[in-house]
């Protein structure tokens, strides 16, 4: 069967077509700019690329468009679209409606719309937009939503909960809900796998470090906990986000510069994390480069980034019980040794000894980097959310 995997931003929409007898990904793309002067889709199939440089004012006409490459006479790799088999739409937040990936029907959109809108205010609406156009362009195609915070539903409530009055949790959903599930559960079950043992009985915390970071706690398969919180402001520094912080300092600095609510979130969204720290840059290869020019403040971004890593793989492990495997993924993850080294570096106590050879080893594919004596496994997995969300909608039609 053949699935396509649509992830809707807000003005973009990316798309990867599997073929799931081997999990191979035989076309995708990537459409910019929907709705602004510009609008381009870039397509890849058959081994070429084909760009389309056409207004597009609405998702609608840009998965209109999508479906026109997958059937195009050169970069084509399917004759109609009724080979495909079912739609996985990326959805970033569930809140408490959605527990798993669930198949569209009317209560469905009603629930995602009507409820979830609000907790994903970017990133949803987008979603429902690119579901509504792949519906009118396929009807009767199965669709499923996939969302980025189901994974962490199975938190228990002294996880989740913040310190806030019970009643304002229950009159406004304020709680944790996590972000990067998807991811975190891909490469945990990929992680059981490498190592060859049933992820019932493992403990993980996987580490999900990109521009944006997340750190989960794993025990037995399922999630106990995450640094994420209502948003993906909480949790450890990032890209441009500041993480967690004393709400108390946010009044003080909006007071001292002048900022309503609304621009203080954004100043902690995207001009804090590294960026804000280095004034250099939020790309980690930039900060690495400054601290090898002598630059202190990438060396201090670079320090606390790892710092606050580490802490809450400590405190997964004690949240866990114990630890027997960290996993490290996405762009810095999966790329950056000195960060994976500074993570490590302490948790000798905890049993975590790693090898420093397959550390700086570059091997772009999943591996052991943790010493042959080390208690703990430590391993990089590479993160893959469109096969994840294949492999989703596929168990569930
Ligand atoms: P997101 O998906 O959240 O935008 P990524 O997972 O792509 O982010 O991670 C981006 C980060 O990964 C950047 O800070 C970048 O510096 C870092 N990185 C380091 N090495 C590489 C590499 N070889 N390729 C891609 N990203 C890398």
């Amino acid at each position: 069967m053949k699935i396509l995997v649509v992830n809707a931003g807000s003005s973009s929409l990316k798309y990867q077509l599997f073929d799931m007898v081997n999990e191979s990904v035989i076309a995708k793309g990537a459409v910019e700019r929907i709705g602004i002067p510009g609008s381009r889709l870039t397509a890849k199939g058959n081994g070429r690329q084909k760009v389309y440089e056409q207004p597009m004012p609405d998702h609608k006409v840009a998965i209109k468009l999508v479906l026109e490459a997958l059937t195009d006479g050169e970069i084509g790799v399917i004759s109609s679209m009724k080979e495909i088999g079912a739609v996985g739409h990326r959805v970033v937040a569930s809140g408490e409606y959605f527990k798993k990936p669930t198949l569209v029907d009317d209560e469905v959109i009603k629930t995602l719309e009507e409820k979830t809108f609000e907790l994903g205010p970017l990133h949803n609406p987008a979603a429902a937009a690119g579901l509504h156009a792949c519906m009118d362009v396929m009807p009767g195609t199965p669709m499923v939503l996939v969302f980025d915070s189901s994974f962490h539903q199975t938190m228990p409530e002294k996880a989740y909960m913040f310190g806030i009055k019970y009643e304002d949790y229950k009159a406004y959903g304020v709680r944790k809900y996590g972000a990067h599930g998807t991811s975190h559960k891909y490469v945990s079950q990929e992680a059981a796998r490498f190592l060859g043992r049933d992820i019932k009985d493992l403990k993980i915390v996987t580490c999900h470090l990109g521009n944006g970071s997340s750190i989960t706690a794993v025990d037995g398969g399922i999630c106990v906990d995450t640094s994420m919180g209502f948003t993906p402001l909480d949790g450890v520094l990032m890209g441009t986000r500041s993480g967690c912080i004393d709400a108390s300092a946010v009044e003080f600095l909006a007071r001292k510069k002048g900022y309503d609510a609304a621009r203080m979130v954004t100043y902690l969204n995207k001009e804090c994390g590294v960026l804000g720290i280095s004034g250099v840059s939020s790309d980690f290869r930039d900060l690495e480069a400054g601290m090898e020019a002598g630059n202190e403040r990438c060396k201090l971004a670079l320090e606390m980034f790892s710092y606050q890593t580490k802490k809450f793989v400590g405190s997964y492990a004690a949240a866990m019980g114990g630890l027997d495997c960290i996993v490290f993924t996405a762009g810095i993850g999966e790329n950056t040794p000195y960060i994976r080294s500074g993570v490590c570096d302490g948790l000798e106590f905890l049993g975590v000894r790693l090898d420093e050879e397959a550390n700086n080893a570059k091997n772009g594919g999943a591996r052991e980097i943790s010493a042959k004596d080390s208690k703990v496994k430590v391993l990089v997995i590479p993160t893959n959310e469109e096969l994840a969300i294949a492999r989703e909608t596929l168990a569930l039609i």
